[in-house]
C-alpha cells in the first residue's frame, strides 16, 4: 500500500476504527459490493498488522445521507474516539468523502493531526502531520465537493430542460401509468379507475374531503409504492384525509405536466442541526405546467374549481365554508365596525342573527352592531335574484361578447407566434440533421441551438394556452335566458336546501359588510360582487317581536277618519290601494287593522241597518236571556239575518216586541207564574 511505511508500532498498539457510510438505503440494498469492499477493510487494517481484536466497524451511518453529520451517529462516534488519542489508524473507502462537507473532514482531520492518528483509504496512508498528506487531503476534499457540485448542476440543468419539454418521467399518480412507449394513460385497471374517478365524483357531491373520507367507509383505494422491497406494486388501504388531499391536489389527474410542485429548503433549527423540509410551490409559480399532456380523469378547469372549493374549506387559512344552518349570508358577512368576520347563531327554532364577535378579543368598537338573519338575508337574495333576471342575464351575455371578441384577437396573436416558433424548431432540427457526424463542435452548436428553439416553441404554446383557457365558454343564449328565468322558483324551491342557496349566493356575491349605520331604525349593507362591483342596500331593522312597531301616522289618520264608518276589511282594500305599510314593513292586514283600532280606541261601525238590533239588545228589551232569542232565531220563530262580519242582525218592530212578549207569557218554560198557575187550574 502507497506510504505503507508511515505506520509505525505506535499506531499499531493502538485500535483500527473501520468507518462505512452509504448515503441512501438504496444504495446500501443496490451497491451491495460497495458495502462488502467497506467491511473488507477490516482485513486491511489486519493485513497491515493490527491485531484482529483491535480492528472495529463503526457502521450506524448506513443507510444515512453524508450531507451533514448532524444525524450521523457513527461520525460522531468516530469523532470522538480520535479525541481521546486511542485511535491509531481510521479506515474508510475514500478518506476524502468522509464527510460530504469540507468542516466535518476538516475537524477530523485537524483531530487526527493533533493524536497522530492515520487516516488509510485505498489510495494511501495520510498522516496529517505530514503536510504534504495534509495538502493533498484537502485538496481531495475539494475536488469531491466541486465534483459534486458540477455533476448536480449538469443533473439539475439535463433534469429542467426534459421537464420543460414534458418528457422527464416522473413518477405517475396510483390511477395513471406509463405505457409501453412511456406514454401517460389512464391505468387499465379498473378497478383502480373507479376507485380515482369516485374520489373526484364524492368531492363533487359532498364538497369536502372528509365527506369523501365518509363516502369510502369501508371501502379500499389504491396505493402505489415507490422503492423498496414493494416497488411499482399496489397496495389497498383505507382511504385517509391526508391521501384525498394527495388526489384532489395532484394535477397530473387533470392530465396536465407539472414540474417543479414542491421544493426542498434547508433549515437550521434551534440545536443548530440542517434539516431538509420539502415545501409546496403555489401554483403561480410552477416553473413547469404544460396542459393536456395526458389523459386525466378531469379538466383543468374542473381541477382549478375543486383548488378554489380547498381553499375556501379551509379555515385555518381564513376560510369559512358553507354549513348547514338556514342563514343565508353564513360565512361571508362583515362587520362593517371592526371589519372582522360576524357569526351565525341560532337561537332555536332557526331564527338566526349575526354577530360581530369582536368584542371576545377586546376589539369591539361602537360601530359594532348585531342584526337578525332574515332581514339580511332577505335582502341581499333580493338584489341576488334581481342580478339575475333574464334582461341582465342578456346585457351581461352582450358584454362578454365584447370581451371575446378582444380574447380571440388576442389568441390568434398567440396562434401565430406559434406558428412561427414551430417553423423556427424545424428549422433547426432540419440543419441539424444535415451536419456531418463527425463535424462535432458544428453539431454541438446546432444542437443548443435547436433546444433553444423548442424552448421558445413550449414558451409560445404555453402562451397559447393561457390566451386560450382566459377565454371562458359562453354558454348559448336561449338555454342562459331560461334558466334566469327559472331561477327564483328554483331559489324558493322546497327541495333546495340552505346549503344549495348558500352555494349558489357564495358564486357570485364575495361578501356581504353591515355598514355602521346612525339612524337606529335603518340597516346599510354593502354587497360585494366577485365581478368587483359593489352595492349598497338600506333596509329596516326588524323591531324585536312582542312589540309592535308604531304605524305611521298616514295610515293611522286614515283609519281614524274611516275606520267609525268602515269593516275591517273595507279598511284593508283603501290601505293596500294607497300603498300603506304597517311599521313593520308589510302590507296591513285585518289583524293589522284591528291592532290599529285597539291602539288608538277607534269604534268599528255598527253592523246593524236601520231597525235593527242585536240578540243582547232584544234580549234586554224583553226582559229575558239572550238564550231565548238564540233559541227563537234558530227555530224559525224570529226572524233575523247575518251581517258580514257573522253577527246576528234582528229586524225590531213595535209588532215584533208584540209577538215575543205573548210567546214568553204563554210559555210555562219562560214564564214560571204561567207553569204555576195552568197545572194548578186543572185540578
Ligand atoms: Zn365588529
Amino acid at each position: 500500500m502507497n506510504g505503507e511505511h508511515k505506520i509505525t508500532g505506535g499506531h499499531r498498539a493502538r485500535t483500527a476504527l473501520v468507518y462505512l457510510r452509504q448515503s441512501t438505503l438504496m444504495q446500501v440494498r443496490e451497491h451491495t459490493e460497495s458495502t462488502l469492499r467497506q467491511y473488507a477493510l477490516a482485513d486491511t487494517a489486519v493485513a497491515l498488522g493490527w491485531a484482529r481484536q483491535d480492528v472495529e466497524v463503526i457502521d450506524r451511518d448506513l443507510g444515512l445521507s453524508g450531507t451533514s453529520a448532524a444525524h450521523r451517529q457513527g461520525f460522531r462516534e468516530l469523532m470522538s474516539r480520535v479525541c481521546l488519542g486511542e485511535t491509531g489508524a481510521v479506515f474508510g473507502l475514500e478518506i476524502s468523502r468522509l464527510g460530504r462537507s469540507n468542516a466535518d473532514l476538516a475537524r477530523l482531520a485537524e483531530m487526527a493531526r493533533l493524536t497522530d492518528t492515520l487516516l488509510i483509504d485505498s489510495d494511501g496512508v495520510y498522516d496529517l502531520a505530514d503536510f504534504n498528506d495534509w495538502l493533498v487531503l484537502g485538496l481531495k476534499s475539494t475536488m469531491s465537493q466541486a465534483e459534486l457540485h458540477i455533476m448536480a448542476g449538469r443533473l439539475q440543468a439535463a433534469k429542467r430542460a426534459a421537464a420543460e419539454r414534458g418528457e422527464l418521467r416522473a413518477p405517475l399518480p396510483v390511477g395513471l401509468v406509463y405505457d409501453d412507449d412511456g406514454m401517460v394513460v389512464l391505468d387499465p385497471d379498473a378497478e383502480v379507475q373507479a376507485a380515482v374517478a369516485d374520489i373526484f365524483a364524492c368531492f363533487a357531491a359532498a364538497g369536502s374531503a372528509y365527506g369523501v373520507v365518509a363516502a369510502f367507509a369501508g371501502r379500499k383505494f389504491p396505493q402505489r409504492a415507490y422503492g423498496g422491497v414493494w416497488a411499482g406494486q399496489l397496495r389497498w388501504a383505507p382511504l385517509t384525509h391526508h391521501r384525498v388531499l394527495q388526489v384532489l391536489k395532484n394535477p397530473a389527474y387533470a392530465g396536465a405536466y407539472v414540474h417543479g410542485r414542491h421544493v426542498t429548503r434547508k433549515t437550521v433549527d434551534a440545536d443548530g442541526n440542517v434539516r431538509t423540509v420539502t415545501a409546496e410551490v403555489p401554483r403561480a409559480q410552477w416553473p413547469v405546467v404544460i396542459k393536456d399532456h395526458h389523459p386525466g380523469y378531469l379538466t383543468w378547469e374542473e381541477y382549478l374549481a375543486i383548488e378554489a372549493r380547498l381553499a375556501a374549506n379551509h379555515t385555518g387559512g381564513g376560510g369559512r365554508p358553507v354549513r348547514e344552518g338556514t342563514a343565508l349570508c353564513q360565512g361571508i358577512i362583515i362587520c362593517g365596525g371592526c371589519g372582522g368576520p360576524m357569526a351565525a347563531n341560532y337561537h332555536g327554532d332557526d331564527r338566526a342573527s349575526y354577530e360581530c364577535h369582536s368584542h371576545r378579543d377586546g376589539k369591539k368598537t361602537p360601530g359594532c352592531r348585531g342584526i337578525t338573519a332574515h332581514a339580511v338575508d332577505d335582502a341581499v337574495a333580493a338584489v341576488l335574484l334581481q342580478a339575475l333576471t333574464p334582461e341582465q342575464v342578456a346585457l351581461a351575455l352582450a358584454a362578454a361578447d365584447e370581451v371575446t371578441g378582444q380574447h380571440q384577437r388576442a389568441g390568434r396573436a398567440a396562434e401565430l407566434a406559434v406558428e412561427r416558433a414551430r417553423y423556427e424548431a424545424d428549422r433547426a432540427e432540419r440543419a441539424f440533421g444535415q451536419v456531418e457526424p463527425e463535424n462535432r463542435l458544428v453539431a454541438r452548436t446546432l444542437e443548443a441551438r435547436w433546444e433553444a428553439r423548442l424552448a421558445a416553441l413550449a414558451d409560445a404554446e404555453q402562451a397559447l394556452q393561457t390566451a386560450q383557457a382566459a377565454l371562458p365558454p359562453l354558454p348559448d343564449r336561449a338555454s342562459l335566458a331560461k334558466l334566469a328565468a327559472g331561477l327564483p322558483a328554483l331559489w324558493h324551491a322546497h327541495t333546495t336546501t340552505a346549503r344549495d342557496r348558500k352555494r349558489l349566493l357564495r358564486t357570485l356575491i364575495a361578501d356581504v359588510t353591515l355598514l355602521p349605520e346612525a339612524n337606529q331604525g335603518k340597516a346599510r349593507i354593502g354587497i360585494r360582487w366577485h365581478t368587483g362591483a359593489a352595492d349598497e342596500i338600506v333596509i329596516d331593522r326588524p323591531k324585536p317581536t312582542g312589540v309592535p312597531a308604531p304605524t305611521p301616522t298616514p295610515a293611522t289618520q286614515l283609519i281614524r277618519e274611516l275606520g267609525p264608518v268602515t269593516s275591517n276589511a273595507g279598511l284593508v282594500a283603501i290601505l293596500a290601494q294607497r300603498g300603506y305599510l304597517t311599521g313593520a314593513g308589510r302590507p296591513f292586514d285585518t289583524k293589522a287593522v284591528q291592532w290599529v283600532r285597539h291602539a288608538y280606541q277607534i269604534p268599528a261601525p255598527s253592523p246593524y241597518d236601520s231597525g235593527q238590533i242585536s240578540v243582547a239588545d232584544a234580549a234586554r228589551r224583553l226582559g229575558c236571556s239572550p238564550g231565548v232569542v238564540y233559541y227563537w232565531i234558530e227555530n224559525g220563530q224570529l226572524a233575523a239575518r247575518r251581517s258580514p262580519s257573522g253577527r246576528l242582525c234582528i229586524p225590531w218592530t213595535p209588532a215584533t216586541e208584540a209577538d215575543c212578549h205573548a210567546r214568553i207569557a204563554s210559555s210555562g218554560h219562560l214564564n214560571p207564574a204561567a207553569r204555576r198557575t195552568k197545572p194548578r187550574q186543572r185540578h
